[in-house]
This record gives structure tokens, sequence and C-alpha cells, in this order.
């Protein structure tokens, strides 16, 4: 089947790379920057890329387009591909949130099937793209809205990348990626900004300096990309609020625990955490 990735980023070269392997015929692919168009073309990870969907020939013999941009231009990108669009061809994207991209895409495309391939790195950009990257990693289809023949195309799609396919509604999955992903963000966000208001420059330098694997641990991802967290901010809203507040909620239990000396409180709501924490982490991380 012809394929045709629009955005040749960290997510879109990745699976470049992966269906080229595959001997995959008619990929093409989509970039702003005509130097990724040249280096994916020349690398061999795509048969065509170009800047314009005007440039491209393939529409005809293009089953499926992956759409791989940011979180607020998978929805643009797709309206810029509607002149040119086979009526049989599915589209899927790989964005992080799925409700109001699979909302909003449907009304623009019927054969719009939303997905979330959970695989990557902290990198982005073409470069940073390499083959392999999704084996064995679990990918979300969204596609209950869709006509059945296009969901399996799609299932069928990330199985052949090795995936894990995980079916579900796209408001179950923007709550579940809401408390395992994105309150992470901003819970690690806001123990920085909790630190760095530290009044007494000796004990926030001394922090500084004695800051380990635990602190580098918890503050990774509250230290990543804020262009990214922003997005999430705004797609995933409602569901990131719903887990900011029981986060909220459970501090204020583990705090007024700690202010009455409740020794037994704080012992049962730890040796909880120590059970329950292998069962998000798979193989159990130590
Ligand atoms: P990325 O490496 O920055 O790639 C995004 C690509 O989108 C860019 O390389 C660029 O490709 C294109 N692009 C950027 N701005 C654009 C614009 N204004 N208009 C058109 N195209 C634009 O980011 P990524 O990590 O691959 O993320 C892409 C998508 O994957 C996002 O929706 C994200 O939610 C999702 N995702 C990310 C991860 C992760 O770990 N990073 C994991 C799962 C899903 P060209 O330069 O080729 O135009």
């Amino acid at each position: 089947m012809g394929v045709g990735i629009v955005g040749l980023g960290l997510i879109g070269g990745s699976i470049a790379y992966d269906l080229a392997a595959m001997g995959t015929p008619a990929l093409w692919g989509l970039s702003r920057s005509l130097q990724t168009c040249g280096q994916a073309q020349e690398l061999g990870v795509v048969t065509t890329a170009a800047t314009e969907p005007q440039a491209l020939t393939h529409w005809h013999e293009t089953t499926l387009i992956i759409i791989a941009t940011p979180l607020d231009q998978i929805v643009p990108s797709l309206a810029r591909l509607l002149p040119f669009l086979d009526p049989q061809t599915v589209i899927t994207d790989v964005g992080s949130v799925k409700a109001p991209i699979v909302a909003e895409a449907l009304t623009l495309w019927s054969r719009f099937v939303g997905s979330h391939p959970m695989a990557g790195t902290h990198e982005s950009g073409f470069a940073a793209a390499r083959p392999g990257m999704f084996a064995h990693a679990p990918c979300v289809v969204t596609g209950d809205r869709a006509p059945a023949e296009a969901v399996e195309l799609v299932e069928r799609f990330w199985r052949s990348l090795n995936m894990d396919l995980v079916v579900c509604s796209p408001d179950a999955h923007d709550q579940a990626v809401a408390w395992i992903s994105h309150l992470p963000v901003f819970v690690s966000a806001g123990l920085l900004l909790s630190c760095l208001r530290e009044p007494n420059a000796v004990v926030q330098n001394l922090s500084k300096h004695l800051a380990s694997s635990g602190f580098r641990d918890t503050s990774r991802v509250g230290g990543g990309n804020p262009e990214l967290g922003c997005l999430i901010a705004a797609y995933n809203r409602a569901a990131l609020l719903r887990s900011l507040d029981a986060y909220a909620e459970v501090i204020q239990e583990l705090r007024g625990a700690i202010a009455r000396g409740d020794q037994s409180q704080i012992l049962e709501s730890l040796q909880t955490t120590q059970q329950q924490r292998s069962r998000y982490c798979s193989p159990p991380l130590r």
C-alpha cells in the first residue's frame, strides 16, 4: 500500500525509517523544510518528499496518510491535504491528545482514525528519528466513529511496526495519559518551581549542590520542552485539571498526616504506593 507521512520529525521520520525498511512502495513525505526533504530522500527513507502537497503525484495510490505534526498543527495539516485526497484514503495521526483532534478531524474527513504510538525520546526533528523505535511499545487506536475497515487498516499498520495495540475511546485515552504522562509533567514542574521559591540563598544553593538521583528522577519531565507542556495543557485541559485536583487533594491528606504526626496514616499511604507502583511500570522498575 502507498503511504504518506506529514511532518518528518522524531515520530514521522521514525515511522518512515521502518516503512522504508519494509519496502513500502510509494512512500512519500511532506516536510516544511527542503533540507529535510533532501535528507529523507538521500537516505532512502521516503520515495519522494516535498514541501507542498501539490508537488506530490501519488494521491491515487495512497492508502494511508499519517499526520505527525505538533498537536496544534494536526487538523490544519489535514485541512491542507483535503483538495488532493483520494476519497478512499484513510488518515491517522500520532498526537498525544485524542478527543479534540479526533472530533475536529472527523468533521473534515470521515475516514480519520486517531492514533497515539506511545514511543519517543526527549529529542525532536528528523535528525533524532531512528528505525525500530516503536517495536513492542503500546499504540492507542481510537477509531470508534470511523468505518470499521478504516480502523482495521490503521490497526494493521501499527501492528506491522510491531506495536502492541490498545483500543479505547478518545476520552478514556486522554484521561489515562493525563494520569501517567501529563500530570507528571506538572507535578515535576511544580517540584522545581517550589524549590526555586526557597528564600534563603544559602539553602537554595546547597540544595542545588546536593541534588542527586532522586531529584533527577522526579524533576526530569518537568525540565522538558516548554512548548510541548503548553500544548498538553491547552489540548488536554479538562482531563489534566481532573487529575491535578485529585493530586492536590492527596497532597493535602499527606500534609495533614505529617502535620498531625499520624505515623500510621503515613505508613499506610507509603505501603500502598510501594506495593502498587509496579502495576504502572512493566517490567517493574526499582
Ligand atoms: P518533532 O520531532 O518536533 O516533529 C514534528 C514535525 O512536525 C517537525 O519535524 C515538522 O516536520 C512538523 N511541523 C512542526 N511545526 C509545523 C507546522 N507549524 N506546520 C507543519 N508541520 C510542522 O515532534 P514529534 O516528537 O515528532 O511530535 C510529533 C507528534 O507526535 C506530536 O503530535 C506529538 O504529540 C506526537 N508524539 C510525540 C511523542 C514524543 O515522544 N515526542 C510520542 C508520541 C506522540 P517538518 O520539519 O518535516 O515539517
